[in-house]
């Protein structure tokens, strides 16, 4: 039952750190990312994108305590040490974030993708961190199954898994979908140069057609050519 409580209290954590991000950042009136005029959040927008956010967040919830109370016996709640769990964390995250990279840019790139189901997270211009879940549930889905596998894969390569890895791959995505995604915040990882940030993925909702499609790691962008250069 820690196995499935854990998860949902990481869960919980995060959706009330973005809540309260958000609203310290409406409150301090931030002024949007500098190039859509008019982008300044407020709280009628915010309201308004809350119920789809709330659904998704619902549908997060739901999906894990179903899943982890199926597969609990796969877990375990031993700590195998900190290296074992930093790397199979980092490994969830890589493969996570190359399915990541794929299905935005095909979200981008398609046109019927892109008007059926990403163009409500775009309607954010200048994004708030809650607003990470702010996308048409289908999205959120398909951007699972990535890390679904990855978690699978690690269960069946050890037989049984301890749920500290997950722990520390949910808490450090989370933590990261919010940090990218308030638009104007310094990063809070300056010695960490491959990694994604606020102004990166500010300029993604900023200019949405022209790329920045990558998310945590943005070597992604580098290597397939799809960095916006500032002032094309
Ligand atoms: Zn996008």
């Amino acid at each position: 039952m820690i196995v499935v409580a854990g998860t949902v209290a990481i869960q919980l954590l995060t959706a009330a750190i973005g809540f309260f991000a958000c609203v310290w950042m409406i409150r301090r009136g931030e002024p949007g990312n500098g190039r859509a005029p008019g982008s300044t959040p407020t709280w009628a927008v915010f309201r308004a994108r809350l119920p789809l956010i709330g659904l998704n967040l619902a549908i997060m919830f739901v999906l894990s305590i179903v899943g982890f109370t199926f597969a609990v016996d796969r877990f375990t709640l031993a700590w195998p040490g900190a290296l074992p769990v930093a790397a199979s964390a980092l490994l969830i995250l890589a493969v996570e974030d190359a399915c990541f990279y794929a299905w935005h840019r095909a979200l981008h790139r398609n046109k019927t993708l892109y008007r059926r189901i990403h163009r409500i997270h775009h309607q954010a211009w200048a994004p708030l961190p809650l607003e990470y879940v702010y996308v048409h549930p289908v999205e959120m889905l398909v951007g699972g199954i990535g890390p679904f596998l990855a978690l699978a894969g690690l269960v069946l390569a050890n037989g049984v898994l301890s749920i500290w890895v997950f722990w520390v791959y949910l808490l450090v995505r989370q933590l990261h979908e919010l940090h990218i995604h308030a638009t104007t915040l310094e990063p809070l990882h300056p010695a960490l140069p491959l990694v994604g940030t606020p102004a990166d993925h500010a300029l993604h909702h900023a200019r949405p057609t022209l790329g920045q499609y990558a998310s945590i790691f943005r070597v992604w962008d580098r290597v397939f050519g799809t960095v916006i250069r500032v002032g094309r």
